[in-house]
């Protein structure tokens, strides 16, 4: 079965904690993990984006990090709910495909990953890299220390 990829977009694919100002007047500075770009024009499977968040800011980072045309299509949710709403929507899309969501934070993406029966992909990465999981609902699949081990769990 072809696989499908659900990505975050902050700790995921850039290092977003303690970089990003609360102002947001250096998001020139910000930079993909390494690996990032590599993967994403060189992986033939099926990438979706999901980044929470204003939606003018989260485009920004996009932009800037150039990745923009590496996703079949980027949703930007407001909320949570709204976050898991996109999830089913591309899996829905896709009901023959085996679904991914690969991110930082265990109370977010890969709890609603759980949820909804993909296979989660934690990237210890970022101010959220300590949190301990609740339940089983928010323990991933597979944890990675670095954004390259990808590649080797998706095999
Ligand atoms: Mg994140």
């Amino acid at each position: 079965m072809s696989k499908l990829l659900i990505f975050d977009l902050d700790d995921t694919l850039f290092l977003c904690s303690g970089v990003i100002k609360e102002d947001y007047s250096n998001l020139e500075e910000i930079k993909l993990f390494s690996g990032v770009k590599e993967f994403l024009i060189t992986n033939n499977t099926k990438k979706f984006l999901v980044t929470k968040g204003d939606k003018e800011i989260q485009e920004k980072k996009v932009n800037l990090l150039g990745i923009k045309d590496d996703f079949e299509k980027i949703f930007f949710p407001l909320t949570d709910a709204h976050k898991i709403t996109c999830f089913k929507k591309i899996i829905k899309q896709y009901p023959n495909n085996e679904s991914w969501v690969i991110g930082n934070k265990i109370t977010s993406e890969i709890k609603f990953g759980n949820e909804l029966g993909l296979k989660t992909v934690l990237l210890k990465k970022g101010k959220y890299k300590t949190l301990k999981a609740k339940d089983d609902s928010e323990v991933p699949d597979y944890e990675i220390e670095e954004f390259t081990e990808l590649n080797e769990v998706l095999k």
